[in-house]
């Protein structure tokens, strides 16, 4: 068994199990090495029955008192009782549908249970715990590991099969820090940190393992910046005439307004500058401020120079979006625009590269599919990027190299603090759109619980009623199930998920159309329930976060969001923004169970606040810079962006520092990286290179 062995080659792991583990962004042996627990079970922090209190989860060592009985409910559920003791008290512990563990849980025999206790009247209850059995002498793990699961994986079945790869693989081969970085920052090697992080045996071990893989994802996320930038330095880029606007402005249904005037200018003078350095700007805007105008202009101005554009956008929604709106309006203008985004078919996007490639095509609209290496450009001038922080900056910088010397232009409605910005894109001049265009509603903000539900139903009904659209998000596609086994964060009441939530809601609305979207579903299929909600055909749109970015729905009153506690600010933000895009009033209900402390607190500051900008500097204090990073659905996994597993930029600034300047340090002693203590480091940067340029068939 090797490092990039597929996951199939695993025992137990057949095609259903593979798909579930690619779903999870398992492919390789090494990926699920690096697939790391979101959490621990404590079975080693072990007490006495008597100590144990009502509703906690404990561990606890137990010896079988009596057999166990099983009896038959209804003809289809077995019950499995059995009753165990320690020093101090009894337990009685129930089981369904496992009556072979008759024959397991033996008189007298002892075993380390771990699950929620009940304690009522002095009885004391388990149902469905986990255990180990005893034996004298043989030490019982001491944490066990709680996997993120994607259906029909289990604990168990991620448990087993993470084992059977620290007992059939070498695992040195994975080493990518260079030997003297080990030494100087006291980090265990690659396979110590792999058994320390996937089966502590201390807290110690678990710290010592966690900061190793922290420093290793810094320090190859800054090699990876590092290395590109030494690949791709222009000095080259075309000069841009100025050019007479008129026509396009006269094309607008509206006069930009002077925060936009003023970065059309600041762009127009980059373009124009002349002397070869390739614009490298960020366009910063709050959700709605009109970002995209001000690109198209910049897109329009090297189009006259005879030049190519290329925008790209961070999911197919949005792009396709793009396409239409700038199509519509450049097609007057006799500038011919194309979409190449992966959901096409063979053909139309074997014509899509071909318009590219002859230069017939001036404005091409896609998706991370424009990095694919297919993709030729004639003549490209510019590249834009639309909400730059779903993007990863390599993927930037791959694109960058495409386009050697291209300017390039960044749009992001997320304002990112300075020092972050520089480490992430390096430095990018800033321009920003200060103010809103003219004549915008707020949106009503509510924060209500469950016992909300009927109101909020009759809340839809009536937006609907109205002649509005109602978005719902949700925080997951499916329920996902941990096996019968209780965990630390199984206790929280399960998350909202859109293909249980849809049924329910289509039951208890049945007069109103509702449809969902989600990140896995086709993208044919995604881009058209967008486009039957864009077209007003569907009164309600239940979906995870895939529609935050940018989609522009006029007609849309009502967003709601479900387990709100569990977005950042700024995101709740984004996707407040979909709605009060028309004229009418529109409202933003957030919808929460946590009644108190700090993750209510958030959201109530959501209600008072509608300048992004503040709310992400509150989101950047509470919680860290997370969402400034690519992740989650439709982010990192599909798209190949880079996203970080385990560091976090606000807590671990120091190592980020030391990091990056080790990556820089070693950029520059070894720039084709031909030392053979760095042939993993090279192993594992192009596989991300790789993985960047993506595939679109
Ligand atoms: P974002 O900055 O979030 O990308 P958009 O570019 O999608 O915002 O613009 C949001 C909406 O505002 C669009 O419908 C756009 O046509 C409109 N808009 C942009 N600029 C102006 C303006 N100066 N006056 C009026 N409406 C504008
Ligand atoms: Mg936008």
């Amino acid at each position: 068994m090797e490092l990039t062995s597929p996951i199939r080659i695993l025992p137990g792991v057949g095609e259903k199990r593979a798909q579930a583990f690619a779903r999870l962004g398992i492919e390789t042996v090494q990926d699920l090495l690096y697939h790391f627990p979101r959490a621990y079970e404590h079975r080693g922090d072990m007490c006495t029955l008597a100590e144990a209190q009502d509703g906690q989860v404990v561990s606890v060592l137990l010896t079988i008192a009596r057999e166990p009985a099983s009896v038959t409910l209804r003809g289809r559920m077995t019950l499995t009782k059995v009753t165990a003791f320690d020093d101090t008290r009894r337990c009685t512990i129930t089981f369904f549908n496992q009556s072979y563990l008759k024959d397991v849980l033996r008189l007298g025999a002892t075993f380390r249970f771990y699950g929620k206790i009940g304690v009522k009247d002095g009885h004391y209850t388990m149902t469905s715990p986990a255990f180990e059995p005893y034996i004298p002498g043989v030490p019982l793990p001491e944490f066990v590991p709680v996997y993120p699961l994607s259906a029909p994986l289990t604990q168990k079945i991620v448990r087993d099969t993470v084992r059977a790869v620290f007992d059939g693989c070498a695992l040195d081969g994975a080493e990518v820090l260079p030997a003297r970085l080990r030494t100087e920052y006291g980090l265990p090697g690659v396979a110590e940190a792999l058994r320390g992080i996937h089966t502590p045996a201390s807290v110690r071990e678990l710290d010592a393992a966690r900061e190793r893989f922290i420093f290793e994802e810094l320090f190859v996320f800054s090699a990876g910046i590092a290395f590109a930038r030494n690949r791709a330095k222009g000095t080259n880029a075309p000069v841009m005439q100025s050019c007479d606007l008129s026509e396009f402005y006269a094309a607008l249904p509206f006069a930009l307004t002077s925060a936009q005037q003023r970065c059309v200018d600041e762009i127009t003078g980059d373009l124009c500058a002349g002397g070869g350095r390739p614009m490298t700007r960020l366009l910063s805007g709050d959700v709605g401020s009109g970002k995209t105008v001000v690109a198209a202009l910049a897109a329009y101005v090297c189009i006259h120079s005879g030049y190519q554009v290329a925008l790209m956008a961070p999911t197919e929604i949005l792009a396709v979006q793009h396409y239409h709106d700038l199509s519509e309006l450049f097609e007057g203008m006799g500038i011919r625009c194309t979409l190449l985004t992966g959901s096409l078919g063979a053909p139309q996007k074997r014509a899509a590269r071909a318009q590219a490639k002859k230069g017939q095509a001036q404005l091409i609209v896609g998706t991370h599919a424009l990095l694919s290496e297919g993709v030729e450009f004639a003549r490209l001038g510019l590249v834009i990027t639309d909400e730059q922080h779903r993007f990863g900056v390599m993927q930037r910088a791959a694109l960058t190299e495409k386009g050697s010397d291209a300017h390039l232009l960044v749009m992001s409605a997320t304002p990112i603090p300075r020092t972050l910005s520089l480490i992430l894109y390096g430095d990018l001049d800033l321009s920003e759109i200060d103010t809103m265009p003219p004549g915008r509603q707020r949106v009503q903000t509510y924060v209500v619980d469950e016992s909300y539900r009927a109101r909020l139903d009759a809340f839809i009904r009536k937006n609907v009623a109205q002649g509005g659209q109602v978005y719902i998000v949700c925080p997951a596609v499916e329920s996902e199930e941990d096996e019968g086994l209780v965990n630390l964060m199984n206790e929280k009441p399960p998350l909202k998920n859109v293909i249980d939530y849809t049924a329910k809601l289509r039951a208890r609305l049945k007069e109103l159309r509702i449809d969902t979207v989600y990140g896995r579903m086709k993208p044919r299929d995604k881009q058209a329930a967008m486009a039957r909600f864009a077209a007003g055909e569907t009164d309600v749109l239940i979906s995870t976060t895939v529609i935050e970015v940018g989609v522009n729905v006029p007609r849309a009153t009502l967003m709601i969001v479900e387990n709100a506690e569990r977005f950042g600010l700024a995101q709740l933000h984004q996707l407040r923004g979909r709605v009060g895009r028309g004229r009418a009033q529109s409202y933003c209900v957030l919808v929460s169970n946590s009644k108190t402390g700090p993750a209510r607190k958030r959201l109530e500051a959501l209600k008072g606040k509608d300048n992004g900008y503040e709310i992400a500097k509150i989101d950047l204090e509470l919680r860290g810079p997370g969402d400034f990073i690519p992740s989650g659905e439709g982010g990192a996994k599909q798209h190949g962006a880079f996203s970080f597993r385990i560091a976090n930029l606000c807590t671990d600034m120091g190592l980020l520092n030391a990091a990056a300047q080790a990556a820089k340090d070693l950029a520059e002693t070894d720039p084709d990286l031909l030392d053979s203590g760095h042939t993993a480091l090279r192993t594992r940067l192009s596989a991300i290179n790789a993985r960047l340029r993506g595939t679109i068939s």
